[in-house]
């Protein structure tokens, strides 16, 4: 089983980067294979979405709700990482099979595991990265990095562009490694380049005259090209999925929902800086995390927890009418408002937000605390779509396989039931 994520690609993406000729050995695969679109998590951000992919669960079973959460009983923000994740990824629930992992998000620190773990971002320490670490010599030889250093985007796109391309060279030769020394039932790649590339590069991605355009589809060629190495050393009995976490669109105006509730009085400050959630005061009703996870300030829940359990549904109900009248330029900017028990189920509900909001086309939702505007517009060129990521299975034979829309949590049993077939 080969498993190759492209980390924020989009179906659209696919659909054009594969006609138009840049990725002709994905071209090959989608001739005769399965090619869907497929529903990314919700909230569509990485960590939440590849903490589904790996596991088969939903974030009220796996726990993971966003790229920073809350810790329990407190209003200090941290990562949530690996060791977080409360239902078990594949690897560890295929019995004696080995497995070779490799960049997938949220995976660190590394655990052990019958074969090799590279975790993906966010990943502080690369000596917590590797398993086994007898790896790490080799890797570090290799000069390999988890991820592109986005910080240089913010300084010269040039020089984020030469890091995103030798990260990339690194993570390719890294493979060609692991594939040929290890032996492996299932090999999994991640590209994670593509959403850093997206979220400062959308513009030049969509335009052929951006002076950074053919650099945008030189990345994808190269991913291509490794596909295409990866077709020829596959065997006749090996199945393969490609698939993305979650889609991508252009980015037209960032929208600060703690902001809002500021403005309209559901969010409440002590001392009058709002530099941290810290300062979240016991007159608050209801705060945001990032992006989009609307939280009842709950007695007993949080250090100034004010509202009481019984009161906790009305101000549910006052939070949805509240979000359902934000307008930019007469535009809803909520599409969809999603309650906790629709989206959700299992032992970490509780754990999890009280709303989900959706939004429409182009609005990116923020939960800056600090912000001091409704509306904003920062670096970034694209932002991630929800209901766009891709999914391929190669070979004839398998539509029955895929559910008409897949989401990410669909992909432990798509992969299960390929390899029943294929015995
Ligand atoms: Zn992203």
């Amino acid at each position: 089983m080969i498993i190759i994520g492209l980390d924020g690609v989009p179906y659209g993406a696919i659909k054009s980067l594969t006609s138009m000729g840049v990725m002709k050995n994905l071209a090959h695969i989608l001739e005769d294979g399965v090619f869907r679109q497929m529903a990314s998590s919700i909230p569509e951000v990485s960590s939440v979405a590849w903490s589904s992919i790996i596991t088969g669960r939903n974030p009220g079973e796996h726990g993971i709700y966003g790229f920073m959460d809350l810790t329990p009983g407190t209003y200090r923000l941290h990562f949530p990482n690996f060791f977080n994740l409360k239902a078990s990824p594949f690897w560890n629930t295929d019995g004696s099979k080995r497995s070779v992992i490799i960049n997938v998000p949220s995976t660190y620190p590394v655990r052990e595991l019958n074969g090799v773990l590279i975790s993906g971002f966010v990943a502080l320490n690369i000596n917590k990265a590797i398993y086994p670490p007898d790896l790490i010599p080799k890797l570090m030889e290799m000069d390999y990095q988890i991820d592109v250093d986005s910080n240089r985007a913010h300084k010269s796109m040039n020089l984020f562009l030469r890091d995103l391309d030798k990260t990339l060279k690194a993570r390719i030769e890294a493979y060609r490694y692991l594939w040929n020394s290890e032996q492996w039932d299932t090999f999994m790649l991640v590209f994670t380049g593509t959403d850093r590339l997206f979220h400062f590069l959308w513009d030049a991605y969509m335009d052929s005259a951006h002076r950074y355009h053919e650099i945008v589809l030189d990345h994808f060629r190269q991913i291509d090209e490794a596909i295409g190495e990866i077709l020829h050393r596959m065997e006749d009995n090996d199945n393969l999925l490609l698939l993305s976490d979650h889609g991508f669109e252009a980015l037209d105006v960032d929208v600060n929902i703690n902001y809002y509730l500021r403005e309209n009085g559901f969010l409440r400050l002590t001392d009058g800086t709002g530099e941290n959630f810290t300062n979240i005061g016991s007159r608050t009703k209801a705060f945001a995390l990032d992006p989009s996870r609307i939280y009842v300030n709950l007695e007993g829940r949080y250090p100034a927890g004010s509202v009481k359990p019984g009161d906790k549904e009305r101000v549910i109900e006052d939070l949805i009418s509240l979000f359902d009248s934000l307008e930019i330029d007469t535009i809803k900017v909520i599409k969809r408002i999603f309650r906790s028990q629709e989206i959700y189920h299992g032992t970490y509900l509780d754990q999890g937000p009280d709303l989900v909001l959706l939004s429409n086309k182009g609005l990116n939702l923020r939960a800056n605390i600090k912000a001091k505007t409704l509306f904003d517009k920062g670096i970034f060129k694209g932002k991630h779509s929800q209901d766009n990521a891709f999914l391929v299975v190669k070979g004839r034979g398998n539509e029955a396989i895929v559910p008409e829309m897949p989401t990410v949590a669909d992909i432990v049993s798509i992969k299960d039931k390929l390899i029943l077939k294929r015995r």
